[in-house]
């Protein structure tokens, strides 16, 4: 039996980078893994759908090029070649993952990897069965997404977002059911392309989980983008008529039916916490998520969970501040990230990104809050660029002007919103962010705005 400081299962972002952190520590580490190193995030998420979003923006933005007295003829795009491109990104930073577990003597071990008993795990490979002792366990085995029960849920064309990454043909009419942070992506990447888009959501806004403001300026541009959204909409059916048409029929106070090529289902996304234990050794688990504590602990002794299989914030930075901050623990060390201010983000066009509370929440936590807002209509770069208008807004505590949240929805926010996540962990005010002064002229010079507004 091999021995080990400690067994990562799964080599996600939440996994790979626990495994590096507590190699830097001098731990002896294994990583078990049954697919490909990078998870979910490197294969069927983060990256996938942003290098896909890339190609799809450079492809709108020739076809838009002429406001700036460039023409391009004949623009076109070719999905298998934005395919091939997508895979040559993955697997070259797959390669880096590899190349850094070798490099900081990880021993990558592939196969199904499961908790037998106190420090065991039994990893099943192709070339059978493996059996690794440690100190310390931590499961990072993810998520994957969540399929309801809709009638005609199985049809050919009705796929979700793993499939639909691998799509290597033009779509012409596109129907997403979720309008969160995935399916409104894809919309922006369909939509690029020129296919026939629409968004169907059950709850009243896109981007539920977000400021409602966010949500309706979203809404607003998507439809002057062409792409129809139907909030408050509940899909009841999807079906084939006797032409062998895909339509997906829903209610929306009234029943309504919208024709599909494709039907890209968006609705969440559950934790893979089955089968990872033998049956003398399971934590609680509360709806499918393995439950931990603030450091990651489940309630077996030395056995740690981090990322998507919490359920916790299901983004994969954070999955790996929590993943090196459990490694920390196991090693007697103070966590180093403060996993309170998760900055998330949306990568339509123009991005959106959050972080800390807005005004609505500080205000319901019983909060004196107040917000300042600057516009990007009169910000240099995003009139030069003709970039969509959007807005900034700062959230703070009245009394000391403590930096609460912010909320962005402009060029490059994605990138911008660490500004204010740095902000928020440094427990800074907004004269203290004021301080600073921005270069000219950027996108980011409407934050100096905001905080002086
Ligand atoms: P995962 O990345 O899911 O990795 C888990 C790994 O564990 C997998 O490789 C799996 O094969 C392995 N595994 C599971 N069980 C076992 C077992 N028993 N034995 C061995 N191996 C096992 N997040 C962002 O932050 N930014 C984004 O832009 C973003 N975009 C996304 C776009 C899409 C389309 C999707 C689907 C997700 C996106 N996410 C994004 C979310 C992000 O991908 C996840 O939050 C992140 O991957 C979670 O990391 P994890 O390490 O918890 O799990």
């Amino acid at each position: 039996m091999k021995q080990y400081d400690l067994i990562v299962i799964g080599a996600g972002p939440g996994g790979y980078e626990a495994a590096f952190e507590a190699a830097d520590l001098g731990m002896k580490t294994a990583l078990v893994e049954r697919a490909d190193l990078g998870g979910t995030c490197l294969n069927r998420g983060c990256i996938p759908t942003k290098a896909l979003l890339h190609a799809a923006e450079r492809y709108r933005e020739i076809r838009e090029a002429a406001l700036f007295g460039v023409t391009a003829e004949n623009a076109a795009f070719d999905p298998a070649l934005m395919q091939a491109r997508k895979r040559e990104v993955v697997s070259r930073l797959r390669q880096g993952i590899e190349d850094t577990a070798k490099r900081k003597k990880v021993d990558v071990i592939r196969g199904e990897g499961v908790v037998t008993g106190a420090g065991q795990v039994s990893v099943r490979g192709t070339d059978g069965e493996e059996s690794l002792h440690a100190e310390n366990i931590l499961i990072a085995s993810g998520s994957r997404p969540a399929v309801p029960p809709i009638p005609g849920i199985d049809l050919e064309g009705v796929v979700t977002s793993d499939e639909m990454l691998e799509w290597d043909r033009p779509v012409g009419r596109l129907v997403i059911i979720g309008g969160g942070v995935i399916g409104v992506e894809f919309a922006t990447i369909y939509n690029a392309l020129g296919s026939e888009v629409t968004v169907i959501e059950a709850l009243p806004q896109l981007l539920p989980n977000m400021d409602r403001e966010l949500g309706q300026s979203l809404k607003m541009l998507f439809k002057k983008r062409g792409i129809a959204v139907c909030t408050g909409a509940r899909v009841e059916a999807i079906r084939r008529d006797a032409d062998g048409a895909l339509w997906c029929d829903y209610d929306a106070g009234k029943k309504e039916s919208v024709p599909a090529d494709v039907i890209l289902v968006c609705v969440g996304r559950r934790p893979c916490a089955e089968g990872l234990f033998a049956e003398n050794a399971v934590p609680e688990t509360d709806r499918g998520r393995i439950v931990t504590d603030a450091h990651g602990q489940t309630g077996l002794p030395h056995v740690y969970a981090v990322g998507d299989v919490t359920g916790d914030v299901m983004l994969a930075h954070a999955a790996s501040a929590a993943g090196r901050n459990a490694v920390r623990h196991m090693a007697g060390l103070a966590p180093r990230e403060d996993t309170r201010f998760i900055p998330s983000c949306v990568y339509t066009s123009p991005e959106i990104a959050c972080v800390g509370m807005t005004q609505d929440r500080a205000k319901a936590a019983g909060i004196d809050a107040d917000s300042r807002k600057a516009l990007m209509t009169a910000n240099g770069k995003t009139v030069l660029t003709a970039a969509e208008r959007g807005y900034i807004r700062v959230v703070f505590e009245k009394q000391s002007g403590k930096l609460l949240g912010a909320q962005m929805m402009c060029e490059r926010a994605t990138d911008m919103i660490a500004v204010f996540t740095q902000a928020l962990a440094n427990g800074l005010t907004v004269e203290d962010m004021a301080k600073a002064v921005f270069p000219h002229p950027t996108f980011s010079e409407a934050i100096g705005e905001a905080l002086r507004a």
